[in-house]
């Protein structure tokens, strides 16, 4: 569905884009994932062919996005993080003037609206005003106006940026739906716990993909374990540790530490020197599986391995 190659976009001297290659296949939901400006929205908007590539080549459904940006667009939709909701319209002229935009009459338009209020379960705030929506109803009102043409590439921009967790996960319910009948689904995200869900993630940072892969190859990639401390004074027992320098990164959860160490055994033979004669009571120091959220500080911290 999507091809690039070395692709590249600057911004004067920022490369926002930096020489990425990857494809996305048909069918697949791949998420991007990073901090803000690694250039997540600047790779939409290169797909997109809303911003001209520095250099490089990016292919869209088998065409040049360069050459062929009108065609490609036929099939594509794109939700930037602000979406352009008219406030002051209700749902349903809102479907119907976005519908427009796209070219299609009104007929074709009405018989869509039926599948995007299906999915959006929006027919029964069908007259209430855009600007009095919540914000995940807004989200949902952007994605069904960016889907009247039926396009078989969706990209979406960060879409549940400040959504409240249950809209988030409502949001997520249609994302599925939509990949049951076949789209191809390429979304931004700042959450880890939702580039949990997609076939495949790459983390991105300062314009490249620092790595990449189903979740779970992206969690057997790190090389080492993960240690769990469980302790009642999860500050001072990441201070101490952090003080030692034998750690690159500690993550502080809740009541545990999460510490990414080479070789278990000898990982915790460390800890517990380390903490020795230090006051701290540690009721348990354990394998755990990492999240994506702790990889992606793994590999983004500075320091020590
Ligand atoms: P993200 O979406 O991951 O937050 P962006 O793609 O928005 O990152 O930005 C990547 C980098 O490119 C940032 O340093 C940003 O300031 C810069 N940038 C993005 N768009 C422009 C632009 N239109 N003009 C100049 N610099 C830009």
């Amino acid at each position: 569905m999507i091809a690039a190659r070395d692709l590249h976009k600057r911004f004067g001297d920022t490369k926002a884009v930096n020489g990425l290659s990857f494809d996305v296949s048909k069918g697949e939901i791949f998420g991007i994932v990073g901090p803000d400006g690694a250039g997540k929205s600047t790779l939409l908007r290169l797909i997109s062919g809303i911003l001209e590539i520095t250099s490089g080549s990016i292919e869209v459904m088998g065409m040049d996005v360069s050459r062929d940006r009108y065609r490609i667009r036929e099939n594509l939709a794109y939700m930037p993080q602000k979406f352009g909701l008219y406030e002051d319209l209700t749902v349903a002229e809102n479907i119907l003037f976005f519908g427009r935009l796209f070219g299609l009459s009104r007929r074709q338009i009405l018989q869509r609206v039926p599948a995007l209020y299906n999915f959006s379960r929006l027919e029964p705030f069908a007259d209430r005003l855009a600007g009095k929506l919540s914000g995940g109803m807004k989200q949902k009102l952007g994605l069904a106006c960016c889907l009247v043409h039926s396009p078989g590439l969706i990209l979406l921009d960060e879409p549940t940026n400040g959504v409240d967790p249950v809209s988030r996960r409502e949001f997520w319910k249609i994302l599925y739906d939509l990949l049951a009948d076949g789209v191809t689904i390429v979304v931004t995200t700042a959450y880890l716990d939702e580039a949990e869900r997609c076939n495949r993630v790459a983390m991105m940072h300062n314009g490249t993909f620092i790595t990449r892969g189903t979740p779970a190859e992206i969690k057997s990639s790190i090389g080492g374990t993960m240690l769990e401390i469980k302790t009642d004074n999860v500050w001072d027992c990441g201070n101490y540790l952090e003080a030692s320098g034998r750690f690159k990164n500690i993550i502080r959860e809740g009541t545990s530490l999460m510490v990414f160490v080479a070789a278990r055994d000898r990982g915790i033979r460390d800890i517990k020197k380390i903490l020795a004669g230090k006051n701290i009571r540690v009721h348990r120091i354990s394998e755990s599986a990492p999240s994506l959220e702790n990889c992606f500080m793994q590999i983004t911290s500075p320091g020590r391995e």
